[in-house]
């Protein structure tokens, strides 16, 4: 079956051109675009007319999804008492937390996480095989697609290891300083044996950028993507760009856990593949609005002439997708995969001089009408709130 979505604005094509009154008609079965046109009716039958702008869904490159109902504790605590594995506060509130909490917390995260219109999101899921399990579970309800990266636990062996890495989409580590490097080669020769992906936070704070774990990670761990990167400076983004491994960048979260200023200009300008998370959602709400405009406004202080809309609408699209191998996707067009967010023609996008400006500097939940995922509608029928 096909169906066309009459729109009055799109974003469409790879340099992300502002369109008006577009067609674009979707194989449901496939959930591909099959064709985007200008007529004023659509190809099928009962085209839809949507007052709407038609967006690549947003991806939210990286989160931890069980810590949402712990939010906002431990607000005077340091990083390391925060979040650090094994005895910050969240682990020892995630220990304690029964499986019901712990369901109701992920699940909160998923909702909001769609209300925002993004289509999907990488979660780095603590617990071992049945922290990723819980996930998995919450996921399949929402129809939401939750890209999960389990975390081994210390006590697993081999057999345990090679089950997290096939019940999950592969591998989320806290800091691979605290692994050896052997064990470090095996995680990777493993998960890169399944075809997944492997990932971890690098250089999030000063004192691990400075015990050299950018370096280790990339010789021992040879990573498919790397998160943070707050310590980072033009060198080791020359590095990335060069070895072709996409940065997740998470300013919000930095900010909050007073560790530093991320150098978005100059990972730009070094040409690493740069996309945005919102990390931890207990402490930093998971909107990845909020999360662009910041990158964008820390980008504008730091070199103005690297703050371009296109790049940073690209961050959460296009890259996104990359760094996560989701192919055909981040980019509407014919022939890539259906994820489309619709936004309201909400006055604060376009009563203004740059559509795609105002998108990524002024939209809000609220706008969010609709997300398709591969043709389907993820919001209409699983929102509550
Ligand atoms: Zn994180």
């Amino acid at each position: 079956m096909e169906k066309t979505l009459n729109v009055k604005y799109a974003i469409i094509g790879e340099n992300y051109e502002l369109r008006e009154n577009i067609n674009i008609t979707i194989d449901v079965e496939k959930g591909l675009i099959v064709n985007i046109g200008t007529l004023q009716r659509g190809f099928t039958e009962k085209p839809l007319n949507i007052s709407a702008i038609a967006i690549p869904s947003p991806i939210n490159a990286h989160i931890h999804s069980a810590d949402f109902i712990f939010s906002c504790s431990g607000l005077k605590l340091s990083i390391e008492e925060l979040v650090k594995p094994p005895h910050g506060l969240k682990h020892k509130l995630l220990k304690k937390a029964r499986t019901k909490e712990l369901e109701k917390s992920i699940m909160q995260t998923l909702k909001y996480l769609i209300s925002t219109g993004v289509s999907t999101a990488a979660d780095f899921r603590e617990g071992g095989i049945k922290g990723v399990k819980l996930a998995s579970k919450s996921a399949k309800k929402t129809k939401f697609r939750l890209i999960i990266l389990g975390r081994p636990l210390k006590k697993y062996n081999m057999e345990k290891l090679k089950k997290l890495i096939k019940e999950a989409h592969g591998i989320g580590l806290s800091s691979t300083l605290s692994f050896k490097p052997s064990y470090l080669s095996i995680v990777s020769t493993l998960v890169k044996g399944e075809g997944k992906l492997l990932a971890a936070h690098v250089s999030e704070t000063k004192s691990s950028y400075e015990e050299g774990d950018f370096e280790y990670t990339l010789k021992y761990y040879k990573p498919s993507f790397i998160v943070h990167g707050t310590y980072l400076r033009r060198r080791e983004f020359e590095i990335l760009a060069e070895k072709k491994i996409p940065l997740v960048m998470c300013p919000r979260a930095n900010t909050f856990f007073s560790v530093g200023v991320p150098q978005i200009a100059e990972a730009i300008k070094s040409g690493t593949m740069v996309s945005l998370g919102t990390d931890n959602a207990g402490w930093i709400l998971p909107s990845i609005w909020r999360e662009v405009e910041y990158a964008f406004n820390l980008t504008r202080l730091q070199d103005r002439k690297m703050a371009e809309p296109k790049i940073f609408f690209k961050m959460i699209t296009y890259n996104a997708a990359k760094t996560l191998s989701l192919e055909r996707e981040g980019v509407i067009d014919e022939g890539m995969k259906a994820n489309i967010t619709l936004l309201k023609l909400s006055p604060n996008i376009v009563l203004t001089k740059n559509i795609l400006a105002s998108i990524i500097l002024r939209t809000d939940r609220r706008d969010v009408l609709e997300v398709l995922l591969e043709g389907k509608p993820l919001i209409k029928t699983k929102l509550k709130w």
